[in-house]
Formats: structure tokens, sequence, C-alpha cells
């Protein structure tokens, strides 16, 4: 039997938000995710040098998806290995870490409609500037179903759990079944109160996959979400925790998809509310978040159900 590989969270600093990746100290080391521009200076060479591990040593970049507060970082550190690291993403996601103009073209095509905001465009230009510290070809492009060798006998099994993004993965630590999930457990959602999927039957799907095949027994947050009761989660769950937020997740999306599917029966309404056009949706889920705060989550995932009823159609 294999000893478990340890596993340390890395925290970096982002405004309002902590940003979580993960080392995983094995024979070729891994990070999963890295934060923006600045999180590999500031935030993980200071924790990796406190457990006496070295940035320089990590082998391996393993991005859960391709939004620019887990991708953000990757260019900034494989460069601080000296471009030894292989940097390793989804397919469907790889055109985000290829090019900061994905990241406002995204903004462009679901969230503009709604925010109507006329400074947008510029600000995410700006900010995919700012905070994605350079556009990079992946070494390692995935689709789910690789195993990666992380040297001696650590394997790590990559898993696609589309919906949050359609190119997001989870990775899980072969043997001590610990999983990655990135974003693709939203439970409440971060920041905004609202969970954030762009594909709802996709996200359905992927949550039922980790808790009914992957089964973790160790489950790793993109974020400190949030349970029912407004407490945050840490990071870390234990495997009952982990069964609790992927169900309290899937709770969550049928209560969404209920309110969001009424409220589309008759079309989007377009009132003067913040919500609009999906005001009924907002008052009946009693949200009462600032769906303008980036990123906008209620807006992503309203837009979500929206074009899977025009697909449908
Ligand atoms: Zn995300």
């Amino acid at each position: 039997m294999p000893q478990d590989v340890t596993i340390h969270p890395l925290a970096s600093p982002w405004g309002r938000f902590h940003l979580y990746s993960f080392f995983i100290d094995a024979p070729e080391p891994a990070i999963v995710d890295t934060g923006i521009a600045s999180s590999p200076a500031e935030g993980m060479d200071a924790a990796l040098q406190a457990i006496g591990r070295r940035i320089g040593d990590v082998r391996w970049i393993l991005l859960t998806h391709g939004h620019i507060d887990h991708i953000g970082g990757a260019y900034a550190l494989a460069e601080m290995t000296g471009g030894r690291a292989k940097v390793a993403i989804h397919e469907a996601d790889a055109h985000l870490l290829r090019s900061r103009e994905a990241h406002v073209q995204l903004y462009v095509d679901v969230r503009q409609q709604y925010l109507k905001d006329p400074d947008a465009v510029r600000h995410q230009r700006s900010t995919a500037d700012r905070v994605i510290s350079g556009e990079m070809e992946p070494l390692v492009l995935l689709q789910g179903g690789e195993t990666l060798s992380l040297g001696g006998d650590v394997r790590v099994s990559v898993h696609h759990v589309a919906g949050h993004t359609a190119g997001s993965v989870a990775y899980m630590v072969d043997g001590q079944d610990a999983v990655f999930t990135g974003d693709a457990v939203q439970i409440h959602g971060a920041a905004n109160h609202f969970p954030g999927y762009e594909d709802p039957d996709a996200y359905r799907a992927s949550l039922e996959h980790l808790r009914d095949v992957l089964r973790p027994q160790r489950m790793y947050l993109g974020h400190p979400f949030r349970t029912t009761e407004g407490v945050a989660h840490g990071v870390e769950l234990d495997a009952d925790q982990a069964h609790a937020a992927l169900q309290e997740s899937l709770d969550i999306e049928s209560r969404v998809r209920a309110a969001a599917l009424r409220t589309l029966a008759d079309g989007p309404q377009e009132t003067d509310s913040a919500y609009s056009p999906f005001a009924r949706a907002a008052v009946e889920l009693g949200y009462e978040g600032d769906p303008t705060l980036e990123p906008s989550p209620f807006f992503t995932t309203m837009h979500g159900y929206r074009t899977m009823l025009s697909s449908a159609s």
C-alpha cells in the first residue's frame, strides 16, 4: 500500500477574496491552480519555503479550468520553474490560457447583454492585462480520462466535470481519493452568494458523477463556498462534508432550475430591476446579492437556463 502523498493549501490574497492553490508533495511536485499574476511570487513562494519546498522544483501546473483567478498565475509560475513545469488544462478551456482577449469575449458573449455597463469591456480588458501573467500554449491538453504520473507511485486521474465552464476538470490523487474540484462544486457560490455555471445540465451531471462515482475521501475546493446558513466552508472537506456539499449543490441547482424555468416560461421580462430580465427568479429565490458584482454568477447561470431552453425548442 503506497503511502499517502501530502497536500498543502496555498492561499493568495486578491481584493475581497483569497485564492486557493494546492501543492501536491509528489516526487514531481504539482500545483493545482495558480491564482492571479501576483500569486506565485506573493503567496505561493513563501508558503512553500515555510514547508521546506521550493517553487522552482514544481514540475506540474494542473489547472481545473480557465477562469482568470485560476489561470492568471500560470505563466509566472512556469517561468519560476525555468519552464520545466508542464501546464495542463482541458482543451475546451485552453483558449482562456492562450489569450487574454478570450476573457473579454466571454464577458461580451454572456454578461454584457445583462449588465449594460458602457465601461465594462474596457474594464474587463484592463483586468485581463493586469491579472493574467502571460499568454501561453499548454503542454498537456486534457479531454478527461487521462492518468498523469507525478513520479514514484503517485498518479493523478483527470475527470471532465463540465458545467461551471465547458472545460472544468477534477483531478484525483488515485489510491487516496483526494479530489480537487476547482469551481465545479458551487454550493451557494463564493463571495456573490449565488452558484455560477454556464451549462445547468452538465453542472448537474458532474455533481452526480462526483457524488456517486468518484466519492471523494477528501475534497479540495477553489474557494471557501458557503452553507445554507451562510457559514463559509473551509477549502478542505472530509468525506462526509464532501458528500454534504455535493448533495447541497444538487439541491440548490434544483431550486434555481425551478425558479428559472418558471421565470422563462413567458420569456425573459425586461424591467428596471437590477436582476432584469430574471427579476422574478431572484424574488422567488430570495436572492438579494448585487447581481452586477464580478463575476456576476446570477447572470451567467440564468443565461445558462435560457440557452438550455432555446436549444431544446
Ligand atoms: Zn471559475
